[in-house]
């Protein structure tokens, strides 16, 4: 069993800080996801746990022990990277055997490890194949096995799939999914990726500049973003966010006038989606000039623009209309998100 806790934790380099203030405590099999923009502090704090690089603040405890000053190879957690380092030389049984010599595992027990970890990640017809002689989804597959052949407490995966192609990245997230099911071992993946987010974690932490934004399931952040950055950067599309006024409950901006609202007077970020929207024939919240029409197969993507902001609605698939014609689109009331414009904070 392995439960981390972090608290507190941070990371400076001089007067930068890199990561600020961590603190979570992730349950024993749980796989959490870091999301968040490039630089926003998630491969650092990956390597604060491994024991890769060492926190400035804050302790690391893994079942309850302080491991800040613990060799990273006495930690008992397996890494796999972006770019999967396997030995040339060696073939894929070799590479995948290498973790049990480096760690004197019995090697009469190693066959059946191998076999094993590779039987998992369906790599057994290519165990004699040097890595030079696989595609790139097999060899992040045999990454994968080396990592699972440890049999260790924690997995931290620092963007496994993000040198495969949009194929193999589908099926090979599917099978990362299943592997973490089936080893039951706790799991931390960072991506930038906000599907492999949702569609892998158990929980997600959203990160920007070092600094947590909301820690909680996919659909919670899904449903109930803590602020607009959130919202901004989950959903697909993005949430809808325009910028206008708040007076008497009623939110205006330009071509919109949302009356029932519940929010104090003053600037706000209204949000919906554009799967929370509908096009109608006349009468909705939002009457603009079509900007842009995209057919998606099931659906017809419309947008307007709203101050500088593309707003979209997804609309039927038969839905045909103009560019520069007038849209009017409805949304629920309790689809609309409210944040304060200035921080950005959530408010209603
Ligand atoms: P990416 O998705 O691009 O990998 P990330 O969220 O994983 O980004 P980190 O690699 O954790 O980001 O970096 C966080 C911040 O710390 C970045 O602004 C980065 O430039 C900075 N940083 C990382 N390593 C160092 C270092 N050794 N010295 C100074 N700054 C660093």
């Amino acid at each position: 069993m392995a439960e981390i806790q972090l608290r507190n934790i941070g990371k400076r380099w001089g007067s930068f800080i890199g990561v600020d203030n961590f603190d979570l405590k992730i349950a024993d099999k749980e796989f959490l996801v870091l999301l968040g923009p490039s630089g926003c502090g998630k491969t650092t704090t990956m390597r604060m746990i491994a024991g890769l690089e060492d926190a400035s603040e804050g302790d690391i405890l893994i079942d309850g022990l302080r491991v800040n000053e613990m060799e990273p190879k006495d930690r008992d957690v397996a890494m796999v990277f972006q770019s999967y380092a396997l030995y040339p030389n060696m073939n894929v049984y070799e590479n995948i055997r290498f973790p049990l010599k480096v760690r004197g595992v019995d090697p009469n027990i190693h066959d059946e490890k191998v076999r094993r970890a590779s039987a998992m990640v369906e790599l057994d017809d290519f165990l004699h194949r040097k890595p030079a002689e696989l595609s790139g989804g097999q060899r992040q597959r045999v990454a994968l096995a080396r990592a699972i052949v440890r049999e260790p407490n924690v997995f931290l995966m620092d963007e496994p799939l993000s040198n495969l192609d949009a194929k193999l990245r589908v099926s090979t997230r599917a099978q990362i999914k299943n592997l973490s099911h089936e080893l039951a071992v706790t799991t931390i993946y960072v991506t930038h990726d906000q599907i492999e987010a949702m569609t892998l974690a158990d929980r997600v932490v959203i990160m920007k500049q070092g600094v947590v934004q909301q820690v909680g399931s996919p659909v919670e952040i899904y449903d109930s973003p803590a602020n607009a950055f959130v919202a901004s950067f989950i959903g697909n599309p993005a949430m809808n966010l325009m910028d206008g006024d708040m007076s008497g409950g009623t939110f205006r901006a330009q071509h919109v006038d949302v009356p029932g609202l519940s929010a104090p007077d003053g600037k706000v970020t209204l949000g919906f989606r554009a799967e929370d929207a509908n096009v109608v024939e006349i009468g909705g919240q939002i009457n603009a000039p079509i900007y842009t029409m995209e057919l998606l197969g099931d659906a017809t993507m419309v947008s307007v623009r709203i101050g500088g902001a593309l707003v979209s609605v997804k609309a039927d698939k038969s839905y045909r209309a103009e560019i520069g014609e007038i849209v009017s689109i409805n949304v629920a009331p309790e689809h609309f998100h409210l944040f304060d414009q200035k921080s950005g904070a959530r408010i209603g």
